[in-house]
């Protein structure tokens, strides 16, 4: 059985007291209304991890993870955060290769290699993002663009490794535009991303990665498109930073 995860990425947004409000009312809801088999995961902020991770304390299925972790083992790297730090804080999931860090940030597919593997030996799980611009989409060219996304960063890892990474598509076009992929259009491209791991790693293998969806996913919206049969759950930008939409979005399974 494949994780069902939904997963907050709160991007550069929240205060510390609008995170401390916004992860106690997901926490109490969360354990209110008895939400069994999905998995949250909530992504602030660099200097929110500590202060929410002690808000979450050790409830069952909430989890914390970061945005990004450094390519580099340790040392001289001003402003940098590493996968072995973030992992002493009681962080166990990492972002990786969002588009917002591949666009502005100029994050490669050589260097995403590089933090996945440093999530990887600090026991983190990445949650390893692909997806194509609209430019892509609509030159009929997305399949084979994303897939190379995959191959490129990823498909160097041995199958221990890879049966760790969580993959989260999100198409550029849909991020934060309100514009979402159809279910349809997603199903169709977890499924054909899920065939490609198998091609690499074996139907096994493939068959155990959650594919999560990412790009507008709303507490109106959610329904459908995790009822598609390869989404795993969502990457939840906006909707995450309201505690009544990201709670509604995970009771949507
Ligand atoms: P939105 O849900 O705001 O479109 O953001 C999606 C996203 O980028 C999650 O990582």
């Amino acid at each position: 059985m494949r994780k069902k995860i939904i997963a907050g990425n709160w991007k550069m947004n929240m205060t510390f007291d609008e995170g401390q409000k916004l992860t106690s009312e997901i926490v109490n809801m969360f354990k209110d209304e008895n939400i069994s088999d999905v998995q949250l995961v909530l992504n602030p902020p660099f200097p929110h991890l500590h202060p929410v991770k002690k808000l979450i304390g050790d409830t069952p299925n909430v989890f914390l993870g970061s945005q990004n972790c450094s390519n580099m083992e340790s040392g001289a790297f001003t402003g940098e955060v590493s996968a072995k730090i973030l992992a002493s804080f009681g962080v166990t999931h990492v972002i990786l290769g969002h588009s917002e860090r591949r666009e502005y940030f100029k994050e490669d597919n050589a260097l995403l290699t590089e933090k996945v593997k440093q999530a990887l030996v600090n026991g983190l799980t990445p949650i390893f993002c692909c997806g194509e611009s609209l430019e892509i989409r609509e030159a009929g060219t997305h399949e084979s663009n994303v897939k190379f996304q995959l191959t490129d960063s990823l498909f160097g890892l041995s199958a221990e490794e890879m049966s760790k990474v969580v993959i989260a598509y999100e198409p550029i076009w849909a991020i934060g535009t309100g514009k979402t992929a159809s279910s349809d259009e997603a199903q169709q491209m977890h499924e054909t991303l899920r065939k490609h791991i198998a091609s690499k790693y074996g139907q096994d293998l493939a068959d155990s990665i959650s594919i999560l969806y990412g790009g507008s996913m709303n507490a109106g919206n959610a329904a459908d498109l995790l009822s598609k049969p390869d989404v795993d759950g969502g990457l939840i930008g906006g909707a995450s930073l309201k505690s009544r939409d990201f709670i509604t979005i995970a009771k949507s399974y």
